[in-house]
């Protein structure tokens, strides 16, 4: 008896052999002819497989013409070829259920994103959320291919840190409890401490570490958490995400574009080649055209504009935007989507962008006005990687500092680096949800991983 997931029993190759199916119940139909089908999902493809369960069968009165969506059993029974839309079935010899499935939420067809979204432990059940799960490992799985074979090693930055990279102050901070304390005083008290006496707060990036690690080590990049305190209820923001940061040493602003494109290109090729059935269910429910649009772009260059170009094409587009635009001010979502859906209507990577709207560590140009910074923007969702060359002039870093308020002993050993043989480098951060709602259409980002942490939401 050989056990098989539903993917391999619906490859003909298998016709004529024994096996074992376990999985999950999606639809039961009963037949007059005295027999039931049974449709099987077990999450590892999108399709079901079809189980032929006859009326001769022990269980069949009481158990199998019982069964119902979410219901789960093990069946055994023989591969046959179908006349079907599937190249196989299973003829069951015995049908185990393991688990009932009374009341199962998603007994009904089509629920709203929104309402799946309270039933996050239960989600996963669903053909669009089983859909986003494979692409996503699909994703991770290309990403440390991509880094490998480019001889970038991959790095471990910590959770728990003292600085905050973006200089935004969205950072969570870390505390420690001391319950006995709590439990003794009989009354109020503060009983949460600094981590071990220091403010500590988790990551929001982990860059500036992963920049010690590329001035020693040539290329490396680290994939971790990362976690804004951001209070932005928006589909593209989450306060729990996940980040993928190269950073190469000897690396200038070109030499990371062609990473940042080269990147996304294996990414969205290794999904178009794995995740076929899984992209055709996107196309075909959540976004029309999606495979052609990334079929596209996985073989077109991208197309390269400045930030002051972008303004003058925002300026001059005539169309009225929410949040005013002029030189100097970051780009809104609205002002993304513009650029990348209407104006080039592909992605666009966006350089040279005013210091003042960037973090201090990005490069200085020549004009003292700009950075060596680049953002990719893509269409539907917009900025998906940030990423810049990096300052690595210790006079002029300082002094940047100074004007950004940041005090120099609380950056000792990122400055350091820039003491002891300092050397160009460049890197980037691309958000993994971002990339996941782009290669699936997704338009919300709460719908592309597991269990989205939002402002108020954090409950399971
Ligand atoms: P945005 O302008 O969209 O707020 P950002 O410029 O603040 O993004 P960066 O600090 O440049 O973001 O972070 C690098 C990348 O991390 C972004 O390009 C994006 O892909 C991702 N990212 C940033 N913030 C979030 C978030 N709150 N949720 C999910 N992904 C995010
Ligand atoms: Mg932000
Ligand atoms: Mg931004
Ligand atoms: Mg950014």
């Amino acid at each position: 008896l050989e056990k098989l997931f539903v993917s391999d029993a619906r490859d003909a190759a298998h016709v004529g052999k024994t096996v074992l199916i376990q999985g999950w119940i999606r639809t039961r139909r009963d037949s007059k002819g005295g027999f039931s089908f049974l449709e099987i999902n077990d999450g590892s493809c999108m399709g079901n497989i079809q189980v032929i369960a006859d009326a001769d069968l022990a269980n069949y009165k009481d158990e199998i013409q019982r069964l119902s969506a979410g219901c789960s059993v093990a069946i055994e029974g023989e591969v046959k070829a179908s006349e079907g839309k599937q190249a196989t079935e299973i003829q069951a010899s015995q049908v185990t259920v393991l688990g009932w499935a009374d009341d199962f939420p998603l007994q009904k067809k089509r629920h709203s994103f929104e309402k799946l979204r309270e039933w996050a432990h239960i989600r996963a059940r669903s053909n669009t959320f089983g859909a986003v799960a494979r692409v996503r490992n699909q994703i991770c799985q290309s990403i440390h291919q991509f880094f490998h074979e480019n001889n970038f090693l991959y790095v471990h930055t910590p959770i728990i840190t003292a600085s905050d990279c973006e200089g935004a102050g969205e950072m969570f901070k870390v505390t420690t409890l001391d319950l006995d304390r709590l439990a003794k005083s009989g009354g109020p008290v503060n009983y949460e401490f600094d981590f071990f006496d220091k403010p500590s707060f988790l990551t929001v990036s982990g860059q500036l570490e992963a920049e010690t690690y590329a001035t020693a080590l040539g290329r490396v990049y680290t994939f971790g958490p990362t976690f804004r305190a951001e209070n932005s209820n928006t589909s593209r923001h989450l306060s729990e995400f996940w980040m993928i940061e190269p950073e190469a040493a000897f690396f200038d602003l070109a030499d990371d574009m062609a990473l940042a494109e080269s990147f996304l290109r294996k990414i969205l090729s290794d999904v178009l080649n794995r995740c076929d059935e899984d992209l055709q269910f996107f196309d075909q429910r959540i976004q029309k055209g999606l495979i052609e649009s990334l079929r596209k772009v996985a073989e077109t260059p991208f197309q390269h504009m400045t930030y002051t170009d972008a303004i003058k094409v925002l300026e001059n587009c005539g169309e009225s935007f929410e949040f005013p635009i002029a030189w100097g001010t970051d780009l809104q979502a609205e002002h993304e989507r513009y650029l990348t859906e209407k104006h080039v209507a592909g992605p666009l990577i966006l350089t040279d962008y005013p210091s003042t709207i960037k973090p201090f560590y990005m490069r200085l140009s020549d004009d003292r006005k700009t950075v060596a910074a680049m953002d990719v923007l893509v269409p539907g969702v917009g900025e998906i990687i940030g990423g810049s060359q990096r300052e690595e002039r210790l006079d002029v870093l300082t002094q940047r500092m100074a004007e950004m308020d940041l005090r120099e002993e609380d950056y000792w050993w990122y400055l350091d680096l820039r003491r002891y043989g300092t050397v160009p480098h460049a890197g980037f951060g691309l958000g993994l949800e971002r990339l996941v709602q782009y290669t699936t259409g997704m338009a919300n980002i709460r719908d592309v991983i597991p269990f989205p942490r939002t402002p108020g939401n954090a409950e399971f």
